[in-house]
């Protein structure tokens, strides 16, 4: 048995800062939100705070629409809310879609996005303190370069780390260039999806530029009026309660035949939610053809690295990108 100490501040501003204090003077106190992801991981040996600070008084729940028709989506709003409000469904299906998909409706209902933001990789070998692994131990090594990798990343990977980045709804998010604010003791911060998921390179234990004890408030999704013809398309190995092999989050405009824009990202295959410029470059201006989309498809996923039990997933990437953007062209948003 560990002891850990709980504090669960008030739903005012004095409230905040006590939450931000406490965690931020403390590297062995926690931020305790749905605990779908904290509380997996301590009773796995894996985290070991020694004091949990729920921060679901706090008053970051919510959805505010935006003047300018973007939406700003507080931290604590639950997964299963975001999915269901009628201005997420209407101006970013893809963002309602990827959080149906993800989990189950009991987590759902649970987890928070700022917690889904802060969620911790499901490599098997980071989740077993046994195993060498840079993320949980930085320096002693990777189990999963010549383990058991069939679910693990083809792009964005290192020689340190190829742990894929769980995340469904972040992978619309980082369609969308949508920027997640936080607090800390010495004000607001804001970040660009872009510069807050970072890939492993040399220091896989450093998943994103978040201080000890900063506090995710918000995640704002920019205006994008083609969002409201967009789709998130996941393979898995099962139908559900599962994460993906493969997902693609795509947004499209054509006019007469032409793309005028569009927006991808892939989950399932990077170590961060992956923006797949490349195939956005290829795609805008082309005609909007089955062809094009396999050309561009191939554009991004020529970068890809594999492993032999993950062979399978540029072409399977290739296959669903190509899927979805066929489906946005034919019947519009999903
Ligand atoms: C069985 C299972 C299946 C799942 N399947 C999927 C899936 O298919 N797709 C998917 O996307 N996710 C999936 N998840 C992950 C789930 O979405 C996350 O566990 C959840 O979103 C985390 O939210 P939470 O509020 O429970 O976070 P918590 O567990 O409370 O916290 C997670 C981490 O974030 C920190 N934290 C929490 N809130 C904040 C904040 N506001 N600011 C700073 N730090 C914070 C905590 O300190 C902790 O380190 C699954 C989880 C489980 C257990
Ligand atoms: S892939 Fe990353 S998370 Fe998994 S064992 Fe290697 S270093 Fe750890």
């Amino acid at each position: 048995m560990r002891p850990i100490s709980y504090l669960r501040p008030d739903g005012t501003q004095d409230g905040i800062e006590s939450a931000l204090r406490a965690v931020a003077t403390d590297p062995g106190s926690h931020f305790l939100a749905g605990g779908t992801t904290e509380v997996d991981l301590l009773r796995q040996h894996v985290l070991s705070p020694h004091r949990l600070v729920d921060i679901n008084r706090l008053p970051l729940a919510g959805i505010e629409e935006l003047p300018d028709g973007g939406l700003r989506i507080g931290a604590l709003t639950r997964m299963s809310e975001v999915a269901a409000a009628p201005a997420v469904r209407r101006r970013f299906p893809f963002v309602a879609r990827a959080l149906e998909l993800g989990a189950s409706a009991q987590l759902r209902h649970m987890a928070s996005m700022g917690g889904n933001m802060m969620q911790k990789v499901r490599c098997g070998y980071y989740r077993d303190a046994e195993s060498r692994c840079n993320k949980r131990l930085p320096g002693s090594g990777c189990a999963a370069l010549g383990g058991v990798s069939r679910t693990h990343a083809i792009l964005g990977t290192s020689e340190h780390c190829i742990a894929t980045h769980p995340s469904d709804v972040a992978v619309p998010l980082a369609a969308l260039d949508a920027r997640i604010h936080t607090r800390t003791l010495d004000g607001a911060h804001t970040y660009d999806t872009d510069a807050f998921f970072l890939a492993p390179g040399d220091t896989p234990d450093r998943e994103h530029p978040l201080t000890h004890g900063e506090l995710i408030t918000a995640i704002e999704v920019p205006a994008l009026a083609m969002a409201e013809r967009s789709l998130y398309l996941k393979v898995r190995d099962r139908e559900s309660y599962e994460f993906a092999l493969v997902s693609v989050a795509a947004a499209l405009d054509v006019e007469d035949g032409v793309v005028k824009g569009v927006r991808i990202a892939l989950g399932g295959v990077g170590t961060r939610p992956w923006r797949a410029r490349r195939a956005e470059d290829a795609l805008v201006g082309a005609v909007a053809t089955a062809q094009s989309f396999d050309l561009a498809a191939r554009a991004e996923l020529g970068a890809a690295r594999t492993t032999a039990m993950n062979a399978f997933k540029p072409e399977l990437a290739r296959r669903t990108l190509v899927r979805a953007l066929e489906t946005l062209t034919r019947d519009g948003s999903r």
